[in-house]
C-alpha cells in the first residue's frame, strides 16, 4: 500500500518538463546544504495541528544552498523577516529559509544549481536550512526532490490506515 501511494505521489508530482526522479531510478543526491537532518519532516495529522512541515538540515551562514532537481525560481522574500526563496517543480514548490539570492525571478536552474546563501537564521532555524515542498496546501516530504522512495508523503496516521 505504502509503495503505491509512493509511486502514485511520484507520478501526480511528475511536472511537465523534467519528471522528478522515479524510485526505479538512481537518486540524485544533491542536497541543497548537506545530508545531515537536524531535524526531520513530521507533517500534523490533522493538518492544523503543530508539526514540520520540512526538513531542517545543517548548514552555515554563508553556505551556498542547490536545488536537487531542474526548476524555476518563481518567489524570493521575506515572510515574518525570513529570508526565503522558492523553486517551482512542475505542480510542486520547494522554499528554502533562511536563504536569500541575487538570481532575477523567474531564472530558470538546472539540477544542483546554486541558488542562494544561507542567511543568519529567525524562528526556528539557527544553524540550519529549512527545506519545505508543497503541492497546493499539502506539504511533502523534500527528499522526494532527491529520488528518495522512502520520503513520507503522508502523516503517519494516515499511512497506517
Ligand atoms: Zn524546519
Amino acid at each position: 500500500m505504502i509503495n503505491f501511494i509512493v509511486t502514485s505521489a511520484l507520478l501526480w508530482l511528475s511536472p511537465v518538463t523534467q519528471p522528478l526522479a522515479q524510485p526505479s531510478q538512481v537518486p540524485n543526491l544533491t542536497w541543497p546544504t548537506s545530508a545531515h537532518v537536524i531535524r526531520d519532516f513530521a507533517p500534523p495529522w490533522p493538518d492544523w495541528l503543530p508539526g514540520h512541515r520540512g526538513l531542517d538540515l545543517a548548514a552555515s551562514k554563508g553556505e551556498r544552498v542547490r536545488t536537487p532537481q531542474r526548476g524555476v525560481l518563481v518567489w524570493k522574500g521575506r515572510p515574518g523577516g525570513t529570508p526565503t526563496v522558492v523553486v517551482q517543480h512542475g505542480a510542486a514548490r520547494a522554499s528554502y529559509q533562511p536563504v536569500s539570492t541575487d538570481l532575477p525571478l523567474f531564472t530558470a536552474l538546472a539540477p544542483a544549481q546554486a541558488i542562494g546563501i544561507v542567511r543568519q537564521g529567525t524562528g526556528h532555524c539557527v544553524a540550519c536550512l529549512h527545506w519545505g515542498l508543497r503541492i497546493g496546501e499539502r506539504y511533502l516530504d523534500p527528499r522526494l526532490l532527491l529520488g528518495d522512495a522512502s520520503a513520507r508523503l503522508v502523516a503517519p496516521a494516515v499511512a497506517s490506515r
